[in-house]
């Protein structure tokens, strides 16, 4: 390895890195080579409690701090992060599979993003003062106290970032639970924001599978809860933070509809459905995985697409010129290659794509299914992987009520040079996040997050402030108080 992948322990707790070999070792898996690059340690619950323990007895003081103090060290962090965007890619690459390509200018710079944004926030949250005649009542805007975050596998820097920037911004601690599957980035996260200054405890990582977040969320020293994550974990997270009536933030999963009208940019529809389908191999919550093509172009589209997808440089993620790198793990790879066994059992056409690579490591071709049905497996179910469906249709309300028939409502998108179509069709999409002639956009400064199924809360943005801290109303008497006896 020419990089140094084996992190100095497991855990990030109290501002230090800390061992116990005592819990399940957890090997990491470079998913282009299937080769062991790491191996770290679950969180037995004496690591749980610690890490507990020390976010507890940190968080008082940094919420006492000023918001102007406590965003300098979030953007110290940032300035940091963008230093490392190398270092901290090629890690990524290690631990996700994903070409450096993206990593380089997506990952590390999308957490930076976070803490550049939460940290110039920090300083201006307030609460409010309401004049009541003579008497008045003012807000305070608190923190909530010790916050958990649970990341999924596909964006781990961003996620740790994402949850972190803003609980920090509001004076909460954090503890973060990565995927099991990619361990190694949240640590670095963790290791930058001390050595911006953050305070010992107010940041700290531990590892684990899902019993180690099932630990952290039922635990009654935890206020609140962030998941990144499938639906049916989250079913089980906000179940299980619902007993102790915590706050929770459920990024989920999604089945998201992308629309083609026979008036779109053909170029630009391609483009789009591409970024939603296949970048970091289709491992994205948002995609668009429903494509809705008008008949009238649905050949052409395909046709487009597939001499695009010819394009695709698929190979060694560290090249930067590899475009298409390999998935996450052998078990997803297995997953979205029984998905496309599925799509052929149900009849869907099998336009390109659909097996394994002849080539070590987790590789499968970008997949494109057309003629799909809307009561098809591979129409109805979150594939997490690059795995196309094309639908067809023809009529506007026809196309809205199948795009929306779904139990998820996490993103969708319109491709059209009808302006008022566009905007009727957003507002009538049953999604969180909306796209006209675009795909898969993520800007810190927008809110992120699903409907339906997909999610309660929403991530990024001045929204996302609501959802780490809590207001407090104080009533002011200034004349006297009328007591019935
Ligand atoms: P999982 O739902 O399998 O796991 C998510 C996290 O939850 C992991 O860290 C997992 O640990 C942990 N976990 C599992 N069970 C429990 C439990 N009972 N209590 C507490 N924590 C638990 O998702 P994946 O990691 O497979 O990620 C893919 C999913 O994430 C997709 O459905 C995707 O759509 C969604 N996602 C959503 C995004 C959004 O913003 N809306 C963004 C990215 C992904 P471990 O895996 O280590 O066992």
């Amino acid at each position: 390895m020419p990089y140094d992948t084996q992190p100095k322990a497991s855990h990030f707790i109290n501002g230090a890195y800390v061992e116990d070999t005592s819990g399940t070792p957890i090997d990491v898996i470079y998913p282009a080579t299937g080769e062991k690059i790491a191996t770290v340690y679950a969180a037995t619950p004496a690591i749980v409690d610690q890490a507990i323990e020390s976010a507890r007895n940190a968080q008082a003081a940094w919420a006492a701090m000023s918001g102007t103090e406590r965003g300098r060290i979030l953007r110290r962090a940032e300035q940091i992060m963008r230093e490392r965007n190398h270092d901290l890619s090629v890690l990524e690459t290690y631990d996700t599979g994903k070409p450096y390509q993206e990593t380089s200018v997506v990952d590390a710079t999308s957490g930076a993003d976070a803490l550049e944004y939460f940290g110039g926030m920090a300083a201006t949250l307030t609460g409010e003062h309401i004049q009541l005649g003579e008497n008045w009542v003012y807000t305070r805007r608190e923190a909530l106290g010790v916050c958990v975050g649970i990341g999924a596998w596909n964006y781990p820097t961003q996620i740790a970032c994402w949850k972190g920037a803003p609980a920090l911004a509001c004076g909460n601690a954090m503890i973060f639970k990565p995927s099991e599957t990619t361990p190694l980035c949240a640590l670095k996260v963790a290791e930058i924001l001390h050595e911006a200054g953050l305070p010992a405890g107010i940041y700290n990582v531990v590892q684990g599978m899902g019993e180690v977040g099932s630990a952290l969320v039922t635990d009654p020293r935890v206020d609140k809860v962030s998941l990144t994550g499938s639906v049916p974990t989250g079913r089980k997270v906000y179940a299980a933070a619902a007993e102790g009536i915590k706050h929770v933030t459920m990024e989920l999963g999604g089945k998201s509809p992308m629309i083609v009208f026979d008036d779109a940019d053909i170029e630009n529809a391609v483009g789009g459905a591409i970024l939603g389908n296949f970048y970091s191999s289709g491992q994205v919550c948002s995609n668009g995985t429903r494509v809705f093509v008008h008949k009238a172009i649905k050949e052409k589209f395909l046709t487009r697409l597939t001499e695009r997808l010819g394009n695709a440089v698929i190979g060694d993620p560290m090249d930067p010129d590899t475009s298409f790198g390999p998935m996450v793990s052998e078990r997803q790879m297995n997953i979205a290659l029984g998905y496309v066994e599925k799509g052929k059992a149900e009849g869907a056409r099998l336009v390109t794509g659909g097996a394994r690579l002849d080539r070590e490591g987790f590789y499968m071709q970008p997949t494109v299914f057309a003629d799909v049905t809307d009561d098809m497996i591979i129409a109805r179910e979150e594939i997490f992987g690059p795995v196309m469906a094309v639908l067809d249709f023809e009529d506007e309300d026809e196309v809205m009520a199948r795009a929306n028939d779904t139990e998820f409502g996490l993103a969708a998108g319109v491709f059209t040079k009808d302006l008022t179509r566009a905007h009727r069709v957003a507002a009538r999409f049953e999604a969180g996040t909306c796209f006209i002639n675009t795909y898969n956009d993520a800007p810190v400064e927008a809110p992120f997050g699903g409907s339906k199924n997909s999610g309660v809360g929403r991530e990024n943005s001045k929204a996302a402030i609501a959802h780490y801290s809590q207001l407090k109303s104080v009533f002011v008497r200034m004349d006297d108080v009328e007591a019935p006896f």
